[in-house]
């Protein structure tokens, strides 16, 4: 069970053992090939169990640092968890130069702006303030590949949800979505059922 079994580049292996990750978890032996593989995932699993790196991980690997577009949108309940996955994906995707940006509300909205133009690869944000910058036309997400709800049960029970879908009404189509959420409710199958194509089911 060894990172280097999956298909990573070597500038994403440097990455995840310059942060001193030596294995993968559980879900991230299964999160990682399937993300890699195009494969839409519902990671059902608690903060602890490595879900920032499984989803990470992967999109760090598919970014294409010829294009200077967002390819990859991560919403997530609050501003706190919006700055530990965008800490976590920065340093594991700095050997590679990926650039990671965390938006949330309560920030200057300017300063958000200056530094949207400076070029970032992995928007990492809460629901009502990505929809603010989509809305402006600050954030383009036209070039979107990736999308991710970090613990959705949360957004949802933060009431979210409308902010959510107005989120996915601004990107592709054929975008792949993970879903990670520590509960399964209702609400949540529902969102599954409406936004995803075949999801891979990944429970630890
Ligand atoms: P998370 O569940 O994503 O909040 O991660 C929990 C903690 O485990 C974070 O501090 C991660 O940096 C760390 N972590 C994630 N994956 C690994 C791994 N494969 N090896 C060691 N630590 C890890």
């Amino acid at each position: 069970n060894r990172f280097d079994q999956f298909q990573l580049s070597d500038v994403i292996l440097k990455g995840i053992y310059q942060i001193g990750f030596e294995e993968p978890s559980p879900i991230q032996s299964e999160c990682i090939p399937a993300v890699l593989r195009g494969e839409d995932v519902i990671g059902q699993a608690q903060t602890g169990t490595g879900k920032t790196a499984a989803f990470g991980i992967p999109i760090l690997e598919r970014i294409d640092l010829n294009e200077r577009s967002i390819q990859s949108i991560i919403m997530t309940p609050t501003r706190e968890l919006a700055i530990q996955v965008s800490e976590e994906l920065r340093k594991i995707g700095r050997p590679k130069r990926v650039k990671t940006l965390p938006i949330y509300g309560g920030q200057s909205i300017g300063r958000q702006i200056k530094a949207l133009q400076q070029g970032v690869h992995v928007v990492i944000g809460t629901p009502g303030r990505l929809l603010d910058h989509l809305r402006r036309g600050t954030i383009d997400a036209s070039h979107v590949e990736v999308m991710v709800l970090d613990e959705a049960d949360e957004m949802l029970d933060m009431g979210f949800i409308d902010d959510i879908e107005q989120v996915f009404s601004f990107v592709p189509k054929q975008r792949q979505l993970l879903l990670f959420s520590a509960t399964m409710p209702p609400s949540i199958r529902q969102l599954a059922q409406k936004y995803m194509h075949k999801p891979k089911y990944i429970t630890v």
